[in-house]
């Protein structure tokens, strides 16, 4: 199998080719042809997250220790599978579902694997992931049919869909009238603002720093636009019943936060970096709630794939690239030039 690996933190990732696992009892094997390069593949590039203050959470404390192979939205071909594998045939086209706990605790028993408490397995942030050819998965339970939906979108529900579809469900009860902001409009936002409009919500402002990407939230069925530099940005964002941060920076907390009208809510997703110092009282006086929401479950998973093959789900931009071009997607990635999704392409890679 051949993967691009990150060799050292912050360096280009070097093409590796090695020995093809083997699955033993439940594993399956998939033949990767779809990869999705997500923006937190960035931070884990890096080798860190910023915590603010000078701090930093650095990923080898989580078990990413190069040489590592990224890449959490895997799509691709059952390749073969383990003796205890039930219910998956070789040939099968399947997204994998990458946030796998240890499968034993009691929160991956209720299903919420993204919780883990034990021992998280998530493909390609502690475990070896699908900018590769190959990828074992631990239990076919963690393969969903996807048919019907392009397979470069596919792969994007893995992480950017499920995640903003999991910070959607932590919002409160909305009514008809009720303003949402998606703050960041990237790949995770234009696949937020398609959700809440799956949803029904009709009042959403989509805010970034980029006019090209507010043109694309527009596109895609924000009502409105801010440009969150626009030194009136916070005046128009006023009384907005819920704020979705994709971006999680110290100005667009703030940003959220303070909009907020009483009783709304902040959900964080984004892992840009920074901290987070606001006074205690109003929290309780404005009855707001912030909320932070990481990936989703393997059932959220399942109810964005069944939104999006009754079509509900508008795909965001998305560019195929092959495989080759890796070290190209991520930087554009970091550099901002990506409107929408970059999705790598395995099947030709060589
Ligand atoms: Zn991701
Ligand atoms: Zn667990």
């Amino acid at each position: 199998m051949i993967s691009y690996q990150i060799v050292e933190h912050g360096k280009p990732l070097q093409k590796a080719v090695m020995d093809t696992p083997k699955p033993q009892g439940t594993e399956v094997l998939v033949r990767i042809t779809r990869s999705g390069v997500c923006h937190s593949d960035l931070h884990i590039w890096d080798g860190y997250f910023d915590l603010g203050g000078g701090k930093r959470f650095y990923v080898k404390e989580r078990g990413c220790i190069p040489p590592f192979t990224l890449g959490h939205e895997p799509f691709g071909v059952v390749e073969a599978a383990g003796r205890k594998a039930k219910g998956v045939k070789v040939g099968q086209k399947r997204l994998v579902f990458p946030w796998i706990g240890c499968g034993k605790c009691a929160v991956c028993k209720a299903g919420q694997d993204n919780y883990c408490v034990s021992g998280s397995r998530f493909l390609g942030v502690n475990r070896p992931g699908a900018y590769a050819t190959h990828v074992l998965v631990p239990d076919p339970k963690y393969l969903v049919d996807t048919s019907g939906i392009d397979d470069s979108f596919a792969s994007t529900l893995a992480c950017s869909a499920v995640t903003v579809y999991s910070a959607i469900n932590k919002l409160p009860p909305l009514g008809p009238r009720d303003r949402v902001a998606v703050l960041g409009c990237g790949g995770l936002g234009l696949i937020a603002i398609s959700i809440l409009r799956a949803k029904g919500v009709k009042d959403i402002v989509g805010c970034d720093i980029d006019d090209a990407k507010l043109t694309a939230a527009l596109k895609q069925g924000a009502k409105s636009t801010v440009n969150t530099r626009a030194p009136d940005a916070a005046q128009k964002l006023q009384g907005i019943a819920a704020a979705i941060d994709l971006v999680g920076a110290p100005a667009t907390a703030a940003l959220g936060i303070a909009a907020l009208r009483k009783g709304g809510r902040y959900v964080i997703c984004g892992l840009f970096g920074g901290e987070l110092v606001h006074p205690l009282p109003p929290i309780a006086q404005r009855a707001i709630g912030i909320v932070g929401s990481y990936v989703g479950n393997l059932q959220e998973l399942k109810e964005v794939v069944a939104l999006a093959k009754k079509g509900k789900i508008k795909p965001p931009p998305v560019e195929t690239r092959p495989a080759s071009q890796a070290n190209a997607a991520l930087e554009d990635l970091k550099a901002g030039r990506v409107v929408g999704r970059v999705v790598l392409d395995f099947e030709t890679v060589q």
